[in-house]
């Protein structure tokens, strides 16, 4: 098999060939290893080394080299910001101004302020993702430290009106910061001309080494900040400790080649992105998230009707995306920043992020919607009458070839992969086909539905379907139940339940409540029909 095709630059990228040639030559002994600190001539040349990178992250925004502190990436940043900020401040005010829909790097030291007796405003976003200046303007209170609103959203992509919100607040004389990891290097930024004062950036999302960024810090916004460590005193106290050398030099190229590229990358990377929507889109039954609001052109977020979302992903392991899924995230929900933008929990979970970048292919985007479209399409076949769908699609075309597996062959986990593929027995039993039991369990709202049809003689199941819309493990159980029924007593059906299928098939104990379901549509089918030994 070969690798899944790359679109998660929103991620992280991976670092360019001109940038690791600069790093490595500051590892090794005859290279710029030396302790930048150190004031002998080993030392001042790697120190040279760091003044050059950080004048060559100063122009990509605008800046002057002594307004950009080094951190360790744009969390440290934005901590250092609200951290600092909020704790150096405190006998002046207690009150911060954010949204909804910032990165957690802003969101979660916010939540740590509130536990020291700040008070946080979080500001909601219209259904595009917008937040409105006129809401930061309102949330404005006299005691109010620090507004940070993110430049250009990291899930959607929807770009900030940051020039509107930063004068604003320069006219109330509050503090404005902006994590702006997604929008250096894709779209113009330029604190000569936007009224910022403290703005985060990475080095990993513009193809240079994980583990390093910047803080710009506005001339005279330094007064405003303590530190969060403490330590030799580098970068004139913010952030002490023995500058990595490698990694900041790594980080000065990729600044520069980003200053040099970003044309170039922005125009292709929009035909490509576009490209990639239209071949989505044909799969009808898709939202563009923050669709009418001004984006950057390497993220397209799409929302899918009828399909659940961890099946989705996993039916897409062709390719590296990110998805709003609560089983692919750390917390288990699902992304927060499309609950925001008013989507249900349901569809916020059946959302997938394509990002790309620079070393993106027209080739791989038309890979990419085709594996979409055909996937979709599958997962929808098999559920062509699931509560709630507005037009069910053809199942015959869709469903997947019938025919029995034997669940015994290979390993556990391999054969619900294997049952997840394949999804035999998909589908339904059309009426008029003889006495056909049918039952279901679930719903629309909940995340898993059900439903069975038996075409039983008498006590013998002559044939069996299934229609569902849940999760791998929902969907697997159900197909090598319905495949494993035909030529049985239709009493056979429920003599083994939940604990026995989830221990045949390997399915993980937190998935038990699914399979429950699965169970209730078996009996609710079995009651359905006439009784034992009857006719119809
Ligand atoms: C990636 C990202 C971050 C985190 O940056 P690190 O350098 O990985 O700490 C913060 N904010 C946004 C918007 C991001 O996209």
């Amino acid at each position: 098999m070969s690798p899944p095709v790359y679109l998660d630059y929103a991620a992280t990228t991976p670092v360019d060939p001109a940038v690791a040639r600069a790093m490595m030559q500051c590892l090794g002994a005859g290279g710029a290893f030396a302790n930048p600190s150190s004031i002998h001539g080993p030392g001042r040349a790697a120190a040279a080394l760091i003044e050059q990178a950080r004048a060559q992250v100063a122009a990509l925004i605008g800046a002057e080299p002594q307004e950009i502190v080094f951190t360790s990436g744009a969390t440290e940043s934005s901590n250092l910001v609200v951290l600092g900020v909020a704790r150096a401040n405190a006998d002046r005010g207690r009150h911060i101004v954010t949204s909804r829909i910032e990165h957690k790097a802003v969101l979660d030291p916010c939540g740590r302020l509130e536990k020291e007796g700040f008070r946080v405003t979080y500001l909601a976003p219209d259904s595009s993702g917008r937040v409105d200046p006129a809401a930061v303007r309102g949330a404005l209170r006299p005691d109010t430290l620090l507004v940070s609103i993110m430049h250009v959203n990291n899930e959607i992509g929807v770009i900030e009106d940051i020039a509107e919100i930063g004068a604003l607040c320069r006219a109330e004389g509050v503090a404005f910061h902006t994590d702006a990891a997604q929008s250096v290097g894709r779209i113009e930024v330029d604190v000569g001309r936007l009224p910022i004062d403290f703005l985060s950036l990475t080095s990993h999302k513009i193809y240079g080494p994980k583990g390093v960024g910047a803080l710009f810090l506005r001339r005279g916004a330094r007064a405003l900040l303590q530190p969060l460590t403490f330590g030799g005193g580098q970068e004139g106290g913010l952030r002490p400790g023995t500058l990595p050398t490698h990694q900041i030099v790594g980080f000065g190229v990729a600044a520069e080649q980003a200053a040099a590229y970003r044309q170039i990358d922005h125009s292709r990377v929009a035909a490509l992105r576009d490209r990639l929507w239209a071949g989505i889109e044909r799969s009808g039954g898709v939202h563009l998230n923050g669709e009418v609001a001004p984006r950057v052109p390497q993220i397209l977020n799409v929302s899918f009707d009828d399909v659940e979302g961890e099946s989705l992903v996993r039916a897409l392991s062709s390719l590296a995306v990110s998805t709003g899924s609560a089983c692919s995230s750390a917390t288990g929900d699902p992304s927060y920043v499309l609950r925001a933008l008013g989507r249900s929990t349901r569809l916020a979970e059946a959302s997938l992020r394509f990002s790309l970048g620079r070393f993106t292919t027209a080739d791989e985007i038309d890979y990419a919607a085709e594996e979409v479209r055909r996937e979709v399409a599958r997962l929808r076949g098999v559920s062509p009458h699931a509560p709630g769908r507005s037009a069910p699609a053809p199942q015959e075309s869709a469903s997947p070839a019938g025919g029995r597996l034997d669940s015994r062959a290979g390993g556990l986990m391999e054969d619900v992969e294997r049952l997840f593929r394949e999804l035999p027995a998909g589908g339904a039993i059309p009426d008029g086909a003889g006495t056909v039991l049918r039952g279901e369990a679930g719903g629309p709202a909940e995340e898993v539905w059900v439903r069975f049809h038996l075409l039983v003689d008498g006590d013998i199941v002559k044939d069996a379907r299934f229609e569902a819309r849940g999760c791998p493990h929902t969907l697997a159980t159900a197909a090598w139940l319905a495949s494993g029924m035909p030529g049985r007593r239709r009493d056979d059906a429920l003599r083994s339940g939940p604990r026995a299928w989830a221990r045949t098939l390997g399915v993980p104990v937190e998935k038990l409540g699914r399979l429950l379901v699965i169970e209730d549509a078996l009996r609710a089918t079995l009651r359905s029909g006439p009784g034992r030994g009857h006719h119809e």
